[in-house]
């Protein structure tokens, strides 16, 4: 079993049979022919169903995840909604508190169409998460670490903890993709990336996968949601997405020593009231993060001592970090996630999150040391 930078550099590298081709093609067929009494000789038969540029992604995506399948999606969201959707009627899910915005919007507003019901838990609390349990729970849902505070939850005592009544733990893994946690191998049944942030990597495709580490009947489920609902990415963004793969381990490795970096600097400023980042040894679960992270990734937030008014004015500030929602591009980014979540948001309003690109460390510091120095 070759290491993972070995798998991502070469995914979806062979020499093409008639061409001798390196680079994966891009094939954007809609339909395959079959023979007159529907015999699939390819295997293939129409592009929603399955197509050979998706079947290469997802190949590849199964390897660094050591997943049994992957499955792509259009968007994490629909990744997402199609594990939810794939649940029997009647199921309970355990959603973390301070899960991607979205979910807990789907939570309130489509889960009572679907059958199903919720309750919002702090994952880092696992007495919480045991007292929360129920006869009907079915799914775990983790987000580690979360958006936007960063926090870490344990993903082995998460699984044995929904083992134990019954029940499957879904990770969201988007901050951290396969090079740096594998939440399979912990003991997760699923895990979820949006594609769209450090998969794709370049901030031009959207994407979402779920990996499975058994090919059981949700993963059954998920696929047959797909197939006849027909959220299946286009082919042109599962290639886009298998490209970026084979720069993952190199980017992430970019983006963890930048934000290692921003976090030092920022933690040591008189302006910072906090700084959000697992890496930190004062982040409250930086011991479970150091257990379960080969490194702690390129997101981070902090909040400014001034409230929100100064956290605004930062974000003014900032030239080299734009302001802009999403993550895990080349470029740094910053958002006031308050504002752009709304009346709803629990999210603390002098709270600035930063996606750290991949530019050069003392350029992103310089950048924040001005817009904190102020005018
Ligand atoms: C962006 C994001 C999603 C949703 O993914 P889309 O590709 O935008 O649909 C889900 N979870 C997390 C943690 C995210 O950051």
């Amino acid at each position: 079993m070759s290491r993972i930078e070995t798998l991502a550099a070469r995914a979806g590298s062979r020499p093409d049979p008639t061409s001798g081709a390196l680079s994966p093609p891009l094939q954007l067929a809609t339909t395959f022919e079959h023979t007159p009494d529907g015999q699939l000789p390819h295997g293939f038969l129409y592009q929603r169903y399955d197509n050979p540029t998706q079947q290469g992604t997802e190949q590849a995506l199964a390897a660094l995840d050591g997943a049994r399948r992957a499955l792509l999606f259009p968007t994490g969201m629909a990744a997402g909604a199609t594990a939810l959707q794939a649940l029997p009627a009647g199921s309970h899910v355990l959603l973390s508190h301070d899960s991607y915005f979205s979910f807990r919007a789907i939570a309130a507003s489509q889960f009572p169409r679907w059958g199903l019901s919720c309750s919002i838990v702090d994952f880092t609390d696992l007495a919480a998460v045991r007292a929360a349990l129920r006869p009907d729970t079915a799914l775990l849902w983790a987000e580690t670490p979360s958006n936007p505070l960063l926090k870490v939850s344990d993903i082995a005592a998460l699984a044995s903890i929904a083992h134990g009544a019954g029940a499957r733990l879904l990770v969201d893994s988007t901050f951290a993709p396969p090079v740096l946690q594998q939440p399979l191998a912990l003991g997760a049944d699923v895990v979820l990336h949006s594609a769209t942030k450090y998969l794709g990597g370049h901030g031009d495709v959207m994407g979402g996968v779920l990996c499975f580490a058994d090919d059981g009947e949700h993963a059954a489920a998920c696929h047959q949601l797909r197939l006849l609902a027909g959220a299946t990415a286009s082919p042109f963004a599962a290639w886009l997405i298998l490209r970026g793969l084979r720069s993952l381990p190199a980017r992430m490795a970019w983006h963890c020593r930048n934000a290692g970096a921003v976090a030092g600097f920022l933690a040591a400023h008189p302006k910072v009231a906090a700084v959000h980042y697992p890496g930190l040894a004062t982040h409250p679960q930086h011991a479970v993060a150091a257990r379960q992270m080969r490194e702690f990734g390129g997101m981070l937030s902090f909040e400014l001592a001034g409230g929100r008014a100064q956290a605004l004015a930062v974000a003014a500030r900032l030239r080299l970090f734009t302001n802009a929602t999403s993550l895990g591009s080349t470029e740094s980014l910053v958002e006031h996630r308050a504002s752009v979540e709304g009346p709803a948001s629990t999210t603390p309003d002098r709270l600035l999150r930063l996606s750290v690109g991949l530019e050069h460390p003392e350029d992103l510091i310089a950048d924040l040391d001005q817009a904190l120095a102020g005018p």
